[in-house]
């Protein structure tokens, strides 16, 4: 997976490019797939560590989205949009996730249990992270030179 700095903002920007009025719930889908993947924390204190190979299927879209679906009602706003907010974070991170090699996610689970990437990018580099922090930090001292500017 690539790291949550990246998948964050990813999905910032997946939410300013739609013109989101809650980019935070973009961001949150964006980060939702990794956060459901903690819970094996939990039960790595219960099960023998064979039954965790089952427990990526946290990290799946039909997961993910269910989960979606599940905690939208908690926020104040409207439910459907909520969903699609949170929808459109989750598919930014598996699109990420999909890039990443040598092993890759199971993107189709339940209807299969093999994994997929494009391994364009290995789990291990930081290049992502590297351009991620360009990019923030160019748009930051823009912003700064900008409201510096005589008006
Ligand atoms: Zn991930």
């Amino acid at each position: 997976m690539p790291d949550w700095i990246t998948h964050a903002v990813a999905a910032y920007f997946l939410a300013y490019g739609l013109k989101a009025e809650k980019k935070s719930l973009v961001v949150l889908g964006g980060l939702l797939p990794d956060l459901l993947t903690k819970f094996t924390v939990f039960f790595r204190y219960v099960l023998p560590p064979d039954e965790l190979v089952g427990f990526d299927i946290f990290h799946t879209p039909l997961v993910a989205l269910l989960v979606a679906v599940t905690i939208a009602p908690i926020f104040a706003y409207d439910y459907r949009k909520s969903v699609m907010l949170i929808s459109a974070g989750i598919a930014s991170h598996f699109l990420l996730d999909s890039l990443q090699g040598p092993v890759g996610y199971m993107f189709l689970w339940p209807f299969s249990w093999k994994p997929y990437t494009l391994g364009i990018i290995w789990s291990e580099n930081l290049a992502p992270l590297a351009v991620t922090l360009l990019i923030v930090g160019i748009i930051i001292i823009r912003n700064i030179w900008l409201k510096r500017l005589p008006r």
